[in-house]
């Protein structure tokens, strides 16, 4: 098989740091990186041996196979739909968008040109988070009856820009990192989410009226109830991802995270158990399950779709925090 050739859609951090390294160790071949500042696309391209930067993203789309998008949230839309027109495959970064309809609109666009439309839930692909999925579907903990996520840190440094302050761009940790945990929550239940309920909160790191933090409820349509927490704020703490159930409880820690790593405990009447893990980086696993989505094996890791869910937990979580009350996932 050829390698997929790849354009960059963004020159940015989670290209810098994750993906153009994840897209390379999958056999993908990055032909291109598309910025709409002329002279950062060319050093972004010399940095990373990629052959060719431009402003131009109809001259980007036309030679490539697939498009990864990660520029800021806003942005993903009308991107994604002109990648979708050029028939490229679409790697899109979370969250898709920053309105629901334009979600819908993606989603829509990509199905429409027969493309294989996949979101960067990198969360799927950790070790843990595949033997908590495994616990639950093989009955292992009986009904699971409540799950809890804590998913936080401090914000480094390099990342305090448009999160922090940019509106428009799609800032604040719901939009960041709701996202992740709701998707999470599906992955490894296999339920739905129904209604959030959200508090909201600036720690004093992000601009006024923006929140730094957010802890929701969520209700799901096998009547579980989930409780998320996800911060910029606080250094210290410790990464978790809970599953309770009426014969058991599964536990992981220092789970959340980019890089691979945690510990996941099964609790039940038989005792405690760890469980053994097979670890590997969540990006490359990502791409290789999207490059295997387009020759036509399987699924992607998180399809547009689950993109498009994960959006409407967070904007139900957002309007929740506004109107005080529980909101319905589905506008
Ligand atoms: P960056 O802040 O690195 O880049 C976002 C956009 O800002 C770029 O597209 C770029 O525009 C512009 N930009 C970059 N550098 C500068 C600069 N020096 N001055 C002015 N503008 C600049 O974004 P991130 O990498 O932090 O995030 C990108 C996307 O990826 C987001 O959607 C985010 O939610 C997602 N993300 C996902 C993660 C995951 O684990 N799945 C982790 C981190 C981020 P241009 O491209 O036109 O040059």
């Amino acid at each position: 098989m050829t390698a997929m050739r790849w354009g960059l859609i963004g020159a940015t951090i989670i290209g810098r740091e994750w993906m153009i390294r994840a897209i390379r160790d999958a056999g993908g071949t990055i032909t291109s990186v598309y910025s709409t500042d002329a002279e950062r696309g060319r050093r972004y391209a010399r940095e990373f041996d990629i052959p060719d930067s431009t402003t131009d993203l109809d001259t980007l789309l036309q030679n490539v196979d697939a498009v990864y998008i990660s520029t800021t949230n806003d942005r993903h839309h009308a991107e994604c739909l002109a990648a979708a027109r050029a028939g490229r495959h679409v790697l899109c970064e979370k969250p898709l968008a920053t309105r629901y309809q334009d979600a819908v609109e993606m989603v829509a666009a990509c199905e429409a040109a027969g493309v294989v439309m996949a979101t960067n839930h990198h969360l799927r692909n950790a070790a843990t988070h595949r033997a908590i999925r495994d616990v639950v579907a093989g009955g292992r903990i009986g009904r699971p009856l409540a799950a809890r996520i804590v998913h936080g840190g401090a914000l480094p440094a390099h990342l305090h820009g448009w999160r922090l302050k940019d509106v428009s761009a799609g800032a604040g940790a719901i939009l960041d990192l709701t996202v992740h945990d709701s998707d999470l929550l599906r992955f490894a239940l296999d339920d739905e989410p129904r209604t959030a309920m959200t508090l909201a909160q600036n720690g004093g790191l992000a601009q006024p009226g923006i929140e730094d933090a957010a802890m929701s409820t969520i209700a799901f349509g096998s009547g579980l109830i989930a409780q998320i927490y996800e911060s910029f704020t606080t250094p210290f703490l410790r990464t978790s991802f809970e599953v309770h159930g009426t014969a058991g409880s599964v536990i992981a820690q220092d789970c959340m995270s980019q890089t691979p790593g945690g510990t996941v405990t099964l609790r039940t009447e038989a005792g405690e158990e760890t469980l053994p893990l097979e670890q590997e980086d969540y990006y490359q696993r990502g791409v290789r399950a999207f490059h295997a989505a387009i020759a036509g094996q399987g699924r992607p890791a998180a399809t547009g779709a689950d993109g498009l869910v994960s959006l409407a937990v967070a904007l139900a979580a957002r309007r929740s925090a506004e109107t005080g009350k529980a909101e319905p996932v589905m506008p």
